[in-house]
């Protein structure tokens, strides 16, 4: 199953990716995720990337499709993958349209997580992930249970994503706007785009998104 999760910064895709490659198996690809690995590796990428991605602009296609190209090739991604974060272009959508008929494959569901911008700010601004295991926290919608602790490993060191503010998340949702918004009507022609409510709890957008992959809605 090849799934692609659309939705502005802060809509909860990285959290749904993240039980949806539990659940079923397949992979999550968040090309957000990579680079910020090639930033803090200091490749060259991630030398090209980090200014832009500081500034809440998009890297350039030609670097995030030959990077996704590469990902999409690799063993885990054989038995499917959820796409997070890309494509967020219509050049992007075109390059990934031609990679997957190369290699046989088609595109399940493109899923949107449809939210309203005023509360995006608000959800991103108190994002934080533990820095040994990589779970997700919220200041207010999911502090760990014991505070400077992770539920799940025990680490103490948490990390806070420099994009996080902010002047840069006003950025980044004009980029999403301009840049990516127009994907929705070109899934739509595909027949292949399904909306949830990226408003209501994280079990309930997990549910709507299961009820959609089990082929009933
Ligand atoms: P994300 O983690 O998906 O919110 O991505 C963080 C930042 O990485 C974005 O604001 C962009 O600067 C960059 N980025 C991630 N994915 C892409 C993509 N598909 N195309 C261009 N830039 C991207």
């Amino acid at each position: 199953m090849n799934l692609i999760l659309l939705g502005p910064p802060g809509a909860g895709k990285g959290t749904q990716a993240k039980r949806l490659e539990d659940q079923y198996g397949i992979a999550q690809i968040s090309t957000g995720d990579m680079l910020r690995a090639e930033v803090k590796s200091g490749s060259e990428i991630g030398l090209t990337a980090k200014a832009i991605m500081e500034r809440g602009e998009l890297v350039p296609d030609e670097v995030i499709t030959a990077m996704l190209a590469a990902r999409v090739s690799r063993p885990d991604a054989a038995r499917g993958f959820i796409l997070d974060g890309f494509p967020r272009t219509e050049p992007q959508a075109a390059a990934l349209d031609r990679m997957l008929t190369d290699k046989g494959l088609r595109l399940d569901h493109v899923i949107e997580l449809k939210v309203d911008d005023g509360a995006l700010v608000e959800r991103i601004a108190g994002r934080f992930t533990c820095a040994s295991c990589g779970t997700g926290y919220h200041d207010i919608f999911k502090p760990t249970a014991k505070a400077g602790v992770c539920d799940v490993c025990g680490g103490t060191e948490f990390t806070r994503r420099a994009d996080d503010n902010a002047e840069t998340v006003a950025a980044r949702l004009v980029a999403y706007h301009r840049q990516t918004a127009p994907l929705l009507p070109y899934y739509d022609a595909q027949g292949k785009l399904r909306g949830v409510d990226g408003m209501a709890s994280m079990d309930e957008v997990a549910r709507q998104i299961g009820v959609i992959l089990s082929g009933k809605a």
